[in-house]
């Protein structure tokens, strides 16, 4: 379905990016992994996931909180593969604190990954994907883009702003058959909500067990953590034939969340 096509997937070491990737994979794309983690595991799982799929997966450990960082990951995945076809924006990070005590640094680097990275990819990406006249872009960002939780401010702030940009690269691609859309998970079980849960455990006294039913209970419906699956799924979509008319649009996939 996506053969012939380049994907660049950031923050694709762990998690959702992880799952998206694998997805694209599955699909017949080409994939450059981003993110940080042991070398080892990384190369493994680049052969693995060439290997499965029969498709060439390069990986760049370029780091996105530097304003040259996705410059840098895009023209050197144009230097790779010739094309940039894809882009996932998913590269993330929380911080939970109040406002009063949120150390300036972490409300710098959320903002510069969740947000900014998004952005500076996005401009080094569109002239590439202009000239091939296709694009898709697919920002990951979350329920936290759409409302907001206390002592999340950063993040919260960030993924507001990147609906915003989400809408605005739209506009200004609508005619050259790119899009972009945002995809606003709820909870899902990855590294990133593991450790809110170990937090909040240890915080509360309670088992691992309880502070995960509680987090649920809280804000997502369904009571079950979304699947970094379902997530691949949705992003491989908005790059197939169905997906060719749907930009600027805010995809929710939160169990519920965001309905009440
Ligand atoms: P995760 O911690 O499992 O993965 C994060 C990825 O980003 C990893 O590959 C990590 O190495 C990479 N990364 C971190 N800092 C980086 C940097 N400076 N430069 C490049 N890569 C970096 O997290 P996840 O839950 O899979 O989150 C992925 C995205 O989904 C994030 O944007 C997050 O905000 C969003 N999201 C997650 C949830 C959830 O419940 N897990 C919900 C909504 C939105």
């Amino acid at each position: 379905m996506l053969k012939g096509k380049v994907a660049v997937i950031t923050g694709s070491t762990s998690g959702i990016g992880l799952s998206i990737a694998t997805k694209f994979a599955e699909a017949g794309a080409s994939i450059m992994l981003n993110g940080f983690g042991d070398p080892d595991v990384i190369s493994k799982l680049c052969a693995t996931l060439e290997k499965t799929h029969n498709v060439q997966v390069k990986y760049l450990g370029v780091d996105l909180a530097q304003a040259a960082g996705p410059q840098t990951l895009i023209s050197e995945t144009y230097q790779a593969f010739g094309r940039v076809d894809i882009l996932v924006n998913n590269a993330g990070i929380q911080h939970v604190s109040p406002i009063e005590s949120f150390p300036a640094d972490k409300w710098e680097t959320i903002l510069a990954l969740n947000l900014s990275a998004a952005f500076y990819g996005i401009q080094a990406a569109l002239p590439l994907m202009k000239g091939q006249k296709w694009g898709r872009i697919i920002n990951i960002a979350s329920a936290h883009g759409l409302v907001a939780s206390a002592f999340k401010s950063a993040y919260v702030a960030a993924k507001h702003g990147l609906l915003g940009l989400t809408k605005t690269v739209a506009l200004e691609t609508a005619k050259e058959n790119i899009t972009c859309n945002a995809i606003c998970p709820g909870w899902v079980l990855t590294p990133l909500v593991e450790r809110q849960i170990q937090e909040r455990a240890q915080q509360q006294g309670i088992s691992y067990d309880q502070a995960s039913r509680d987090l649920l209970s809280e804000k997502q419906p369904s009571q079950r953590f979304v699947s970094p699956e379902e997530i691949g799924d949705l992003a491989v979509f908005l790059c197939e034939p169905g997906g060719t008319s749907m930009t600027g649009t805010t995809l929710s996939v939160d169990g519920g969340w965001t309905a009440q």
